[in-house]
């Protein structure tokens, strides 16, 4: 199944055009509100499976007018150094745990979208496989990690460097945290609908030149590990989001390193995910 986000309510995809309004089928059961349906995750899957579509009226559906598919995100995780390629070119040596950060809900975005490059700033892109949790858990083991997911996105964990870097104490999470820094989409799909969901590839591109391109099997802590490593310490709540870590092929490790400007529009992709676009502009001043 594949679910999107519109005008506030949940549509569950027939194709990437056209779509049923989740509420008006459901008589009001599931939604309007998208964390609503998070919530109700597991009731909502098996009322899914019994839909007959046939029966129901569809809406034409517009990618470019879709919100994120978890807007109300109450917990964002971002996971750093998680490909072997990223931790190099970053400059620090592999991790034996998931380094752990958080982007505070207010940058999520939708998946077509501006961005508003922050005045002075270094703000570079970081194309990464997005986790929506659909169903609280605290110490999940691996081996049910999956079955506490929702579904999958693509997604930018966009990142001003000189912020994310700043001493005395290296916190990620404010150059991580500006409007519009998470975007993700275009909407959610789970995880029975792909060949394997622990191997994705995933790129983006800025003005068309690939940037990167790589696969989630290479990822150092794949998903059940992420979310078995998370819960250990915190409780995962329906509609959480985890941004799972990039791949080499940042602006950062390039050398001369290189950044967005404005008037670049980045796109980013997954295989049997789709692909989210955002256009770059300056901040007024
Ligand atoms: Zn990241």
């Amino acid at each position: 199944m594949r679910i999107a986000v519109h005008q506030g309510g949940v549509l569950l995809l027939i194709n990437d055009t056209t779509g049923i309004d989740v509420a008006v089928a459901s008589g009001g059961r599931f939604g309007p509100a998208p964390a609503t349906i998070y919530e109700s995750w597991p009731d909502f899957s098996a009322w899914v499976k019994e839909l007959d579509i046939s029966a129901l009226t569809t809406v034409a559906v517009d990618q470019r007018g879709l919100d994120c598919p978890s807007p109300q995100a109450r917990q964002v995780f971002g996971i750093g150094l998680n490909y072997k390629q990223h931790a190099a070119e970053s400059g620090y040596p592999l991790p034996d745990v998931p380094p752990v950060f958080t982007k505070f809900p207010t940058s999520l975005a939708a998946p077509y979208s501006q961005v508003t490059l922050p005045a002075g700033g270094n703000t570079d892109w970081e194309a990464e496989l997005v986790v929506i949790i659909g169903r609280i858990g605290h110490r999940i083991p691996e081996a049910r990690a999956w079955s506490h997911v929702a579904g999958v996105c693509i997604g930018q964990d966009l990142s001003e460097r000189i912020l994310q870097m700043a001493d005395p104490t290296k916190q990620f999470s404010l150059g991580k945290s500006y409007p519009g820094f998470g975007p993700f989409g275009p909407w959610l799909v789970t995880p029975d609908e792909l060949d394997d969901p622990d191997n994705i590839g995933i790129g983006c591109s800025v003005d068309g030149e690939v940037m990167q391109a790589a696969r989630t099997n290479d990822l150092i802590f794949p998903i059940p590990v992420l979310i078995a490593h998370l819960s250990q310490t915190v409780t995962l709540l329906p509609g959480d989001v985890i941004f799972t870590g990039t791949p080499g092929g940042v602006g950062l490790g390039m050398s001369p390193a290189r950044y967005l400007a404005p008037g670049q529009t980045l796109v980013t992709w997954a295989e049997g995910l789709g692909r989210i676009e955002q256009t770059c502009v300056a901040q007024r001043e």
